[in-house]
């Protein structure tokens, strides 16, 4: 029979940051991390080394394995408390900010660079009060760059720290959580293995995200809201982003647009970057990624609006991903087009993506027309954000500039938590993007040790 002090289920930012927390504290604990995808060096996506399309691979490794959707990520590391999570209505803002410093650390211990973006708080006050005359709010954010390239790296340097000390499985799914009177007991695989544990750390990701949501039903948790975000990913020539993105590299703008009053933002923004596309349990999205050593001539990023009040109907996640399939279906994957062609009325066609002055990054988006897949509502907020984004950075709203749809941010349901992510089964913790807590790395990881800490505490080495 196998029985551990912890058993932590997912290997992305969260669960790793969980078992280094714990193992750094205590060197006696039994910790096993269960991870369904592959150990890093064998995260290989067909698509990467042959010229296939997605081969829908049963555990994506993208997003599965080592380092979980971290490990191919731009690795921004978003050091406000403001960004990433939700992870402010658990702890105090002063002890959210220890936190992020804390695990900030850790990543540059690991291979982070030393540099931090946004720096120059008289720059970004000025870029913020500019913004500000034109109904942007500009959200100051620090950010550490890993970058796509370096994160296996550091990620790697992190496994050879734990392996002697911990145990991890590599595909290894957790199929049931096991319970006993209120309390956590273990958890089963999908291969029929029960593996037993006085605690033990939900940490799936996005990638997971249902199948807890299913797990908590099944333990009759209560679940909360969750919201969808939907948008186009914007693409310029980098000059265009620069007034904004050389003083903060991800510049955070929110706009409540005049017709609708719906929130707007801009999100992962990458200079000089390429735009990617991004399967998701059927669904091709777009997204975007930067290198730290590698220089496109553009710059990506998205423009997402965040709204739905179509009560008695309460299923964001389904209008999500129906609004995607649209773009699917219209275009058999994402659907590119100039900004010109959206306004005057008109589909965009392979020659007149040549003739403008952007060049895709994406080379095979298929030209279309965005305006079959949007609702109205979506379109004019996204084109009255461009016109006011136009006046802080003059460009992004010419007709040049490319439009790729859709994006979409599906947010996992959220658990009801206790403020130390214990979930209302006894010594079951929930973290992570997929408990709805974080959406970024830092605020994962953070999470990660918010519920090691509890644990270390419950067994007498708390900090
Ligand atoms: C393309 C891309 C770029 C990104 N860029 C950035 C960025 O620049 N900055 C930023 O802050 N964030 C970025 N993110 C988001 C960031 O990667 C996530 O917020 C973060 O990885 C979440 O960490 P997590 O540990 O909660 O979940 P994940 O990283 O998703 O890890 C969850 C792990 O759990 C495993 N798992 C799931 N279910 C089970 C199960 N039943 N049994 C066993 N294992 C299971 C999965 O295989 C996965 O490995 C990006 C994401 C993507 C996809």
């Amino acid at each position: 029979m196998k029985q551990y002090d912890v058993i932590i289920i997912g290997a992305g930012p969260a669960g790793i940051f969980s078992a280094l927390e714990l193992i750094s504290r205590n060197k006696e604990l039994k910790v096993i991390v269960l991870e369904k995808g592959k150990d890093i060096d064998a995260r290989i996506c067909p698509t990467k080394v042959e010229k296939v399309t997605c081969r829908k691979c049963p555990e994506c490794s993208l997003l599965c394995g080592w380092g979980g959707a971290g490990a191919f990520s731009d690795g921004k590391l978003s050091l406000s408390k403001d960004i990433g999570g939700n992870l402010s209505r658990y702890v105090e803002d002063t002890v959210l900010q220890d936190l992020i410093h804390y695990a900030d650390n850790i990543y540059i211990q690991y291979g982070a660079p030393y540099h931090v973006y946004g720096g120059d708080e008289q720059q970004v006050k000025a870029l913020k009060d500019q913004a500000h005359k034109y109904g942007l709010q500009l959200i100051p954010s620090r950010i550490r760059h890993i970058g796509t390239d370096r994160c296996p790296e550091l990620l790697k340097n992190i496994k050879r720290e734990l392996n002697s000390k911990i145990d991890i499985e590599f595909s290894k799914e957790v199929k049931t959580i096991l319970f006993k009177n209120d309390n956590v007991a273990g958890v089963e695989t999908k291969d029929g293995e029960v593996i037993y544990g006085d605690f033990v750390i939900l940490a799936p990701g996005r990638e997971g995200s249902l199948w807890l949501e299913q797990q908590a039903r099944i333990m009759g948790l209560s679940l909360l809201k969750n919201p969808v975000d939907i948008g186009v990913r914007v693409e310029v020539a980098a000059s265009t982003l620069e007034p904004l993105t050389k003083i903060t590299y991800e510049p955070k703008l929110i706009f409540h647009s005049k017709k609708f009053n719906d929130r707007v933002r801009t999100f992962c923004v990458n200079p000089y970057g390429e735009v990617v596309k991004e399967y998701v349990k059927g669904i091709w999205t777009v997204n975007g990624h930067s290198y730290s050593n590698k220089s496109a001539t553009n710059t990506n990023f998205a423009l997402l609006v965040s709204t739905f009040f179509t009560e008695p109907f309460d299923e964001p996640h389904l209008y999500g991903r129906y609004i995607a399939r649209l773009a699917n279906l219209l275009g058999r994957g994402v659907i590119l087009q100039r900004l010109g062609d959206l306004q005057a009325g008109r589909r965009s066609t392979p020659a007149r993506i040549a003739r403008g002055r952007v060049k895709p990054t994406l080379i095979d988006a298929v030209p279309g027309d965005l305006s079959f897949v949007l609702p109205y509502r979506y379109l004019l907020n996204i084109l009255e954000m461009l016109r006011a984004l136009e006046k802080i950075a003059p460009g992004v709203n010419s007709r040049h500039t490319l439009l790729y749809g859709v994006e979409v941010k599906f947010y996992s349901r959220q658990l009801k938590l206790k403020r130390s992510l214990e979930t209302e089964v006894k010594n079951l913790f929930a973290v992570g993007d997929g408990a709805g807590v974080s959406r970024g790395l830092i605020q994962a990881s953070v999470s990660g040790i918010i519920a090691a800490r509890e644990i270390l505490k419950r067994i007498g080495d708390g900090i």
